[in-house]
């Protein structure tokens, strides 16, 4: 029964007096009874709060799911040690009997997290403490602590990336404080609801109400682009409560974890799921907000418009657009990454031999050697680990890969012993821990290891392969409309052609240039010069693309139709750009699609594409605004260039690893497209080149082609 009517997210505070806005308590509601976010100064008022509304949903016979931003257990071994029962209810009671928290936020937490650390051996778990406090079994820094033997993380955190520990109880992230004091609030809620109430994972939560945890960090991304809330805590929970909605909580609320962790340990609701409650939010957080009329505007006065201003206000003016899925780690290349990545284990997993030899403690050596040690019965290989310990003293058969067994830390080449079967030989001195891996020397359980961004490689692949990541969340590819505009153009080069008409070179050049870029291309032809012949093909495109590039037709001539047209209904900003070959660049939107003009002539009609469409187009798919790296590398051409206006040559480079540039710079010359490799940028202002002087060369493999 994972179906709810009404859902509350609680941004719950550990707060020592009381407090309103940012950093205090926050209530979202979502589904029936949804309302604004609720704030909150004081936990007494916000239980009264809560229970008005479990009765409320009780009486109008409705589920209600209470998620809070609070830790319902603790690392594992902790209940038992404290309450003799391996669960975390058990700790709810053993709390509820002894804070003490009144009516204006006054409490003794600290004095009883102390006291729990009296009951555990060393110093620890709990710390962190106002320096007031004179509380010698709460140490002030984590580092103090010592010997408790418990474990920072829970399964479940290392899945939630930033998750701060629960042992953690004042300042930033003072989760444990905020568990703390709502785990014995909740346990008296528990008493008043009896079974009218269920705690998940911890009770089956076919209850009427049913308490969760859950971290409101999950949601970030969304969060971030949120407007409209009076603080960070108002759109979390808002937006978190939203989610849980709409999102289909069957597989989120069966976690795989064994049993015994989810009843000791409990679990957050939506750990791993972040992608799906983003996706469940995304028409309302991931679609851009509609853009305004004149944002692709230039400033009044602007006539030439410098490459530089174009490129800070396209991106301005941009927005990501893309929805996510989650895919199987092995389809993910080429993919934008839509969330952090957290390692689910390390890398390696456990200590391991890096050589085929021979695995000792290096403590039981004496003297500088040479040594002889006699061999344990067996042998450690690679997914085959030695049972058993291997005495001091005692030396074991190890091969590359091959966890270390129980009492070996160090291991001798193989060709650097003599072995009868017996015994083995080898001479000194031998480093400690020589020829070992340590476990997490690559990378620790819990890190983040790829950004959201991240447009994923083949080695990212490997690396989240080796981390357990069996499913990654990227970003829906973003789909690129491609129509071309042109009387004189036939749109097939099968067609045979009258002496007027020229073949349609940009459109197969732009589909290409999508694809390659990890987008889908689509197709979507060619248009007469004609209004309502290009208005109908960018209906189409408006519906089937996330933005659509032209080509032709974006001058201010007579037969401009494409300019014409988008100045009329599309907000058009024509830009005339202080760039060669180039210039037109038109922008706008159509039906909120955003539309990229582009020169006819497809030399120009590339250099456009490279330079603006590339960081636009990053930016929209949710890989990030992208810059190209150029090398400074000397010419093999020479050139004297005015000011004004910002240039681009077809280059590439020689066997002396200088750059040469196509023969003639005619923008109609295709053949020197195809002849480049690259592409030099001259700056906007004048240059005089000759050979040797340094010019900066830009790969076609820098724009991802
Ligand atoms: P326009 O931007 O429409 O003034 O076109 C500039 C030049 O590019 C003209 O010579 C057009 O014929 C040419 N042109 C426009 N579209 C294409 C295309 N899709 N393929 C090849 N050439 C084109
Ligand atoms: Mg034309």
């Amino acid at each position: 029964m994972s179906r709810f009517d009404r859902f509350l997210v609680v941004d719950w505070s550990a707060n020592s007096t009381p407090k309103r806005g940012a950093d205090s308590i926050w209530i979202g509601a979502a589904g029936a009874q949804a309302r604004p976010p609720q704030n909150f100064a004081t936990r007494a008022e916000t239980i009264a709060y809560l229970r008005d509304q479990m009765h409320a949903a009780l009486a109008a016979d409705q589920r209600m799911l209470i998620s809070f931003d609070i830790g319902f257990g603790f690392p594992k071994g902790f209940a038992k040690h404290l309450t003799g029962r391996p669960e975390a209810l058990a700790v709810w009671e053993w709390l509820a009997a002894r804070i003490e928290d009144d009516a204006k936020n006054s409490n003794n937490r600290f004095h009883v997290a102390a006291e729990i650390n009296r009951r555990f051996p060393g110093l620890g778990p709990f710390w962190g403490r106002p320096d007031h406090l004179d509380l010698p079994d709460l140490p002030a820094k984590g580092k103090e602590r010592s010997r408790h033997g418990l474990t920072e993380l829970r399964a479940t955190e290392l899945l939630c990336a930033g998750a701060h520990p629960m042992w953690k109880l004042y300042t930033t992230g003072s989760v444990g404080s905020q568990s703390l004091l709502g785990q014995a609030h909740l346990a008296h809620l528990r008493a008043e609801f009896s079974d009218q109430l269920a705690v998940w994972p911890m009770q089956d939560h076919a209850a009427p109400l049913v308490l969760a945890e859950t971290y409101l960090s999950l949601i970030d991304t969304a969060v971030k682009e949120a407007k409209g809330y009076s603080c960070k805590d108002a759109a979390q929970v808002d937006l978190l409560a939203r989610a849980f909605h709409g999102v289909s909580l069957e597989t989120m609320m069966h976690p795989d974890a064994p049993p015994e962790i989810l009843r000791e340990e409990g679990w957050i609701l939506g750990a791993g799921h972040g992608a799906e409650l983003l996706a469940a939010l995304g028409d309302r957080t991931l679609t851009p907000p509609r853009l305004r009329n004149d944002c692709f505007a230039m400033p009044q006065g602007v006539d030439w418009v410098p490459v530089d201003v174009a490129l800070d206000r396209l991106r301005t003016a941009l927005h990501p657009v893309i929805g996510m899925e989650n895919i199987a780690t092995s389809q993910a290349g080429g993919r934008v990454l839509a969330q952090d990545l957290v390692a689910r284990r390390a890398n390696p997993p456990a200590a391991n031999s890096a050589v085929d030899g021979y695995g000792f403690a290096h403590d039981a050596l004496s003297g500088d050697g040479p040594y002889t040690l006699p061999l344990v019965a067996g042998r450690a290989a690679a997914g085959q680990p030695f049972d058993g310990p291997v005495p001091a003293g005692h030396a074991i058969r190890i091969l590359t890969g091959a966890i270390l067994p129980e009492g070996v830390d160090t291991v001798v080449l193989e060709e650097d012993c003599a072995a009868d079967g017996a015994r083995v030989a080898f001479d000194g001195p031998v480093k400690p821990r020589i020829n070992t891996r340590k476990a997490g020397e690559d990378v620790q359980a819990g890190a983040v290891f790829l950004q959201a961004g991240r447009i994923l490689t083949p080695p990212d692949l490997a690396l989240a392969a080796a981390l357990g990541i069996a499913r990654i969340p990227v970003h829906r590819p973003l789909r690129v409309g491609v129509l071309s505009t042109g009387d004189e153009i036939l749109s097939d080069p099968g067609i045979p052609a009258a002496p007027h008409q020229i073949y349609d070179a940009n459109r197969p050049m732009l589909l290409e240039i999508a694809r390659r870029w990890g987008y889908q291309p689509v197709d979507l032809g060619h248009c007469p010069d004609s209004e309502s012949a290009i208005a109908r093909a960018l209906d189409q495109g408006a519906q089937r693309c996330d933005v659509i590039l032209t080509s032709g037709g974006a001058s201010a001539g007579d037969e401009d139709h494409v300019s014409r047209l988008l100045r009329a209904r599309g907000n058009l900003s024509s830009w005339r750009i202080a760039l060669k070959p180039g210039r037109p660049l038109a922008l706008a939107l159509w039906h909120g699609v955003p539309v990229l003009g582009l020169p006819g002539n497809p030399v120009a009609a590339l250099v456009c594409t490279l330079i603006f469409g590339r960081p636009a187009l990053s930016l929209m798919a949710g890989s990030g605004w992208m810059r190209p790296q150029g090398f400074e590398l000397p010419a093999a051409f020479s050139k004297s260039k005015k000011p004004g206006r910002r240039e681009y040559l077809r280059a590439r480079l020689n066997d002396q690893g200088t750059v040469e540039v196509f023969a003639s710079e005619g923008s109609g010359r295709i053949s020197g497209l195809s002849w480049a490799e690259g592409l030099v940028e001259l700056p906007d202002g004048a240059a005089e080149i000759s050979n040797g002087t340094l010019v900066r060369y830009i790969p076609f493999a820098s724009f991802g082609l």
